[in-house]
């Protein structure tokens, strides 16, 4: 059976969620060979194997403490002459989006980003895509060498899959442009103990209809509720009530959870294009013709004043 990489997000040896989803897709298409790189790397091996790894490529080096794409780019680029795979899985955040168009690159490779589901083809992996603000599905697979693929987060349940998840030191020679960049300072961001927005299994998000940067409060507390992430419209980070960081749609994210609550928005097609492919859409809005119900599977014409803080204390009496 063919061999396919799938690069590995982790934190310190702790696996993120979209490689374990990344693992299932490659299982549809052939044997998961890991690729894990920096501190920690070792460490990922025993979830890695829970999660069909057949192997672990791991390699560690200075080079990969500082956040820079290129050294990434080198140890994947050493992984694929090692293992000559059928096709490289890389998750899309915006690091792996880089990661995967470098290497595309280097190998003359063609490239599918943000492919919301992979199955197995006769002339290789078919990917599927969310296109046009989400108006339209398409299927492609790529023709030229190697097909590297980004999937967004989200798109595939995480599965026990137990394999042999055997460790092997991956030899890495790092380019010029590896070795000749240098990060100089770095500023933390605060941490809100919030999951990161395009990974979260819930959104809860806030659009003008919360009418100030001091109401996303109530947004927070019911998203706090359910352990959720928080995300915002356009026009209210516009607004500067939330960071551009938390805005969900065209020109912010992209975001594909198990459950999306949408409080004040109207569903404008910007909007829509960054949370559409969400699994159960929850809309609460005092205006009865506001587009966004015609996307939703459970809609509530209310004020979100009235409607959200009962839902968060409804929540929050069902977990005891
Ligand atoms: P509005 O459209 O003003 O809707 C507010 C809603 O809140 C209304 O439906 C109203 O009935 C409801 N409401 C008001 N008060 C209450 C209350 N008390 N209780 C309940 N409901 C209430 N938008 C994005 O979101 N993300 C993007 O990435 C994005 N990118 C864009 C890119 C381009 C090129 C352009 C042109 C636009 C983009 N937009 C984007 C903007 C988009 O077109 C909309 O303007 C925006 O989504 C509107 O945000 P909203 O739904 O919060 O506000």
């Amino acid at each position: 059976m063919a061999e396919v990489l799938v690069y590995v997000d982790h934190v310190d040896g702790a696996v993120r969620k979209p490689t374990l989803e990344l693992l299932t897709l490659a299982r549809r298409i052939g044997e998961p060979v890991a690729v894990a790189l920096g501190a920690g790397a070792e460490a990922t091996a025993a979830t890695l194997a829970e999660h069909g790894a057949v192997k672990v490529l791991t390699a560690d080096a200075p080079e990969f403490a500082d956040y820079l794409v290129v050294p990434k780019v080198d140890a994947l680029q050493a992984a694929h002459a090692a293992v000559s795979p059928a096709a490289v899985l890389v998750p899309s955040s915006a690091e792996g989006k880089e990661i995967a168009a470098r290497l595309a690159v280097r190998i003359e490779s063609g490239i599918i980003t943000d492919a919301v589901d992979l199955e197995a083809g006769d002339e290789g992996p078919v990917a599927t895509q969310s296109v046009f603000a989400a108006a339209y599905t398409t299927k492609s697979r790529i023709s030229k060498g190697t097909p590297v693929i980004t999937v967004k987060p989200n798109s595939a349940p995480v599965e026990a899959a137990p394999a042999a998840g055997a460790v092997e030191a991956l030899s890495v020679s790092f380019s010029e442009q590896a070795t000749g960049t240098k990060v100089t300072s770095r500023t933390p961001r605060e941490s809100t103990g919030r999951p990161e927005l395009t990974e979260a299994a819930i959104v809860v998000s806030g659009g003008r209809g919360v009418n100030g940067a001091e109401n996303f409060a109530i947004i927070e507390a019911l998203a706090d509720s359910l352990g959720a992430a928080v995300g915002a419209s356009r026009a209210a980070v516009d607004a500067g009530w939330y960071p551009h960081s938390n805005q969900v749609g065209q020109t912010g994210k992209s975001v594909s959870p198990q459950l999306y609550v949408a409080s004040g928005i109207s569903g404008a097609i910007q909007h829509r294009a960054g949370m559409q492919t969400s699994k159960t859409i929850v809309a609460v809005n005092k205006d009865a013709e506001a587009p966004i119900f015609d996307l939703v599977d459970y809609g509530v014409v209310g004020d979100l004043f009235e409607v959200v803080p009962q839902l968060t204390e409804e929540v929050k009496s069902r977990k005891g």
